[in-house]
């Protein structure tokens, strides 16, 4: 396939290309990723999440510009969750991301997050692929950690750092929301501001006893907009990325993730299927008419809702 071939002589425009087919869904572009797969799968994936307006944009433009002047050829991937459906790329991320962008020589693709909840975006994972068959040895993916979408990018990436801030006076609350459970690394953005120091304690007594698997969660404090603490962070990146390498189970663990992340694949692709015929249905609509007035039970709606969808063998 041509695309394929040119894609792997660094042509870029070819990368974009494949990447929006398989946001398209197209076959072509599957066929694509048939014959990329078997020459990826090294490339490091460093995962960045985090509740919109940390700074995850502006930390992951840092990051790459950094990681780049060590001479890594980075590839960034923005997934956001809020873009309507089909967005394509987003020139926001392309702005904010700007001191990486400038050279030219970090390939940045923001990608929508279309319908299915809980997810980042299906061809995310492809586009991680892709990035690699252009010869991106490093590859940054960003997304908002919410919900599964946090378990679908900590199978997807080998090191996911979480990013915070320190404007969220109530560090508890932010605990408790599991957002920072996932982070490998757990970085305290805007350090330039006050308050940033007592975030680390806080949140260093919190992690105190906890290990990953034998990994102590670090918890490092940044500015984006200055570079400072960049370099533990980076030192903390590839200290993790040594880690896992050099862990007993490394291969059995990403084997694992290879069925975690089909699953969720599957997963997707059924709601699309299911979502696609019930959209255009009379029938669902009756249902949901029974449902809102409260003829039917939401346990009944769903079992007639599934009926319907076996009527129209959505999986063949
Ligand atoms: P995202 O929604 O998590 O991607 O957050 P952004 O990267 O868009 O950043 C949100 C806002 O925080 C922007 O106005 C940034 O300029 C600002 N910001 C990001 N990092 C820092 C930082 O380290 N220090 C300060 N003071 N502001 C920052």
């Amino acid at each position: 396939m041509d695309l394929v071939k040119k894609l792997f002589q660094g042509d870029e425009r070819s990368a974009a290309r494949l990447i929006s087919l398989i946001e398209e869904g197209s076959s072509e572009g599957f066929e694509a990723i048939r014959l990329i797969y078997p020459h990826v799968g090294s490339a490091q994936k460093i995962g960045i999440t985090g509740s919109p307006g940390a700074g995850k944009s502006t930390l992951t433009g840092k990051l790459a510009a950094i990681l780049m002047d060590e001479g890594r050829h980075i590839g960034v991937i923005a997934v956001d969750p809020s873009s309507p459906e089909g967005g394509g790329a987003l020139l926001g991320d392309r702005v904010r991301m700007g001191e990486a962008d400038k050279t030219g020589r970090v390939f940045i693709r923001s990608m929508a997050h279309r319908g299915y909840p809980g997810g980042i975006a299906k061809a995310a994972i492809g586009a991680t692929y892709i990035l690699e068959g252009l010869g991106k040895d490093t590859i940054i993916v960003e997304s908002i950690g919410a919900g599964q979408a946090e378990i679908q990018i900590s199978v997807l990436c080998d090191t996911i750092v979480t990013v915070v801030t320190s404007g969220y006076g109530d560090e508890i609350q932010l605990m408790k929301t599991g957002l920072i459970e996932i982070g490998d690394i757990i970085v305290v953005n805007k350090a330039d501001k006050p308050g940033a120091q007592e975030v680390v304690q806080d949140i260093s007594i919190h992690f105190s006893n906890t290990e990953k698997n034998g990994w102590k969660i670090p918890v490092v404090a940044v500015s984006s907009l200055t570079g400072e603490g960049f370099e533990t962070l980076k030192n903390n990146i590839s200290r993790h990325f040594d880690f896992l390498k050099h862990a007993d189970n490394y291969i059995d663990k990403k084997r694992e993730h290879l069925e975690t992340l089909m699953l969720s694949l599957l997963k997707e692709e059924i709601w699309d299927r299911t979502m696609n015929m019930l959209n255009g249905s009379e029938e669902f609509k009756l249902i949901l008419d029974g449902l809102k007035e409260k003829r039917i039970d939401p346990y009944e709606a769903v079992r007639r809702t599934s009926e319907i969808a076996f009527k129209h063998k959505i999986l063949v």
